[in-house]
């Protein structure tokens, strides 16, 4: 989706993005040093049912990648995904699975375990932030796709068919049922996956976002609050403006007044952040304003902190219109909550889902480098799981960049990593039936 700290920068260089995620969360605090526990083994990966579904989706890719195509020429903006969930709903039909379509437009197909295992969902959005006059023509040079939505999310689409068909295909059967969902209006805040969660209570006990590009893990939810601050007045012309009701004057104060709201210190244990990213008001040069808006886009990992820090804003931003005798309001734009505080942190990444998917993506060749192999934010499908209480984590799709731009590319051959750890993540988690698993102290 749009706003994930890490998804700022993009999957070939994320070295500015894990700076910035640094920024929100410094460490987790009083985390269990590693080893984590894991459920991957090399008994899991050299399972012969494994190893010919990856050997399959090896076998497939160039199909894989011309379906990828396909999915990303059919336009998606978020409220208008019907078109494409009906074509991915259709090809998990194929499979067999149980199909259906939530009123809010999830497509959900569940794959039945054989019993005794956990339930693990894989979430893959559907909506793109494009709109329906974005010109969605996929171009193929150099090993990479280029259109707008070909990263963000219709790679993690065609990755999740193909894992499907390759499940199917070589048989690999889990104790635990997985569901894969493709979400409705994952741009607009995670809208359709905090639907599906509510209306499915209990069922999932672990979820990963198949959203992002390739790179550290995330395991926690960065909360995001999108505020319009509205300040109205009667308007004057300039004449006779002298003492009148000032919106310009209230929103310039607002302004001010929220950049002296202190944030916790560099270096403290969370941090926070927060942009007035824009303003507008005024029709005319020579009156005042009817009606001045200010946005702000509020950021932490912690709870509590993204409340406080909301109010005081809000507070302040009242308290100025009311020292200029004008209206104020504040509209939503979006908001979604916060699901890592400090004292959460720890059991959060020593929760195996995270190593294991480390583990996978080590295991698939993936080079983590100099970066951290899991971080504690995140702001995919994921977030709705996390502040629901569910372990939850997201991965990526393939190396790529310039989401929510005209000059979105991926690269092609990075996403069978991203395709085949699904299906690793599928066995090891929802464990692989008739095989052993491993035991986590
Ligand atoms: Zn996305």
């Amino acid at each position: 989706m749009a706003y994930g700290v890490w998804r700022m920068g993009d999957g070939t260089g994320r070295a500015s993005a894990a700076l910035l995620a640094l920024a929100i969360v410094a460490s987790p605090l009083g985390a269990q040093a590693p080893p984590y526990p894991t459920k991957f083994s090399a008994a899991l990966a050299s399972d012969p049912a494994v190893s010919a579904a990856l050997a399959w989706i090896d076998d497939h890719f160039d199909a894989q990648v011309e379906e990828w195509i396909h999915i990303t020429e059919i336009p998606a903006p978020s409220r208008l995904e019907t078109e494409r969930a009906a074509y991915v709903a259709a090809r998990f039909e194929e499979l067999g699975l149980q199909v259906s379509i939530d009123s809010i437009g999830n497509v959900v197909a569940r794959r039945a375990g054989t019993g005794g295992g956990p339930t693990v969902v894989f979430a893959a959005h559907l909506d793109t932030v494009h709109p329906l006059s974005a010109d969605v023509t996929v171009t193929r040079r150099d090993g990479q796709l280029h259109a707008p939505g070909v990263f963000d999310n219709s790679a993690s689409l065609a990755n999740v068919l193909a894992a499907a068909r390759a499940m199917a295909a070589a048989d690999v059967a889990t104790r635990g049922d997985v569901i894969f969902v493709g979400t409705a209006q994952e741009e607009l805040g995670v809208v359709g996956m905090a639907y599906w969660l509510d209306a499915n209570p209990g069922l999932a006990d672990m979820l990963i976002a198949l959203d992002g590009g390739l790179g550290p893990v995330p395991y926690g939810a960065l909360g995001i609050y999108w505020s319009r601050l509205v300040f109205a007045g009667a308007g004057s012309h300039t004449n006779t403006s002298r003492g009148k009701p000032h919106p310009a004057r209230a929103a310039s104060r607002c302004i001010l007044d929220v950049y002296d709201i202190p944030l916790p210190p560099p270096g403290a244990p969370v941090g926070a952040v927060y942009n007035v990213g824009m303003l507008r008001g005024g029709e005319v040069v020579n009156a005042i304003p009817e009606e001045v808006t200010v946005t702000v886009d509020l950021r932490t990992v912690d709870p509590r902190l993204l409340t406080q820090l909301d109010s005081a804003i809000v507070t302040a931003c009242a308290a100025a219109a009311r020292g200029e005798g004008v209206e104020f309001r504040r509209d939503w734009i979006q908001r979604m909550d916060a699901g890592g505080r400090p004292e959460d942190l720890a059991d959060r990444r020593a929760h195996p889902l995270v190593q294991t998917a480390v583990d996978v993506l080590t295991h698939l060749g993936y080079d983590f480098g100099s970066r951290p192999e899991a971080i504690p934010t995140g702001s995919t499908d994921a977030n709705a799981a996390v502040v629901r209480g569910i372990p939850a984590i997201s991965v990526g799709r393939s190396l790529g960049r310039h989401q929510h731009t005209l000059r979105e590319w991926a690269d092609v051959a990075s996403a069978r990593i991203g395709t085949k750890q699904i299906v690793l993540l599928a066995a090891a988690l929802a464990e692989r039936s008739g095989s052993p698993v491993p035991r986590l102290p």
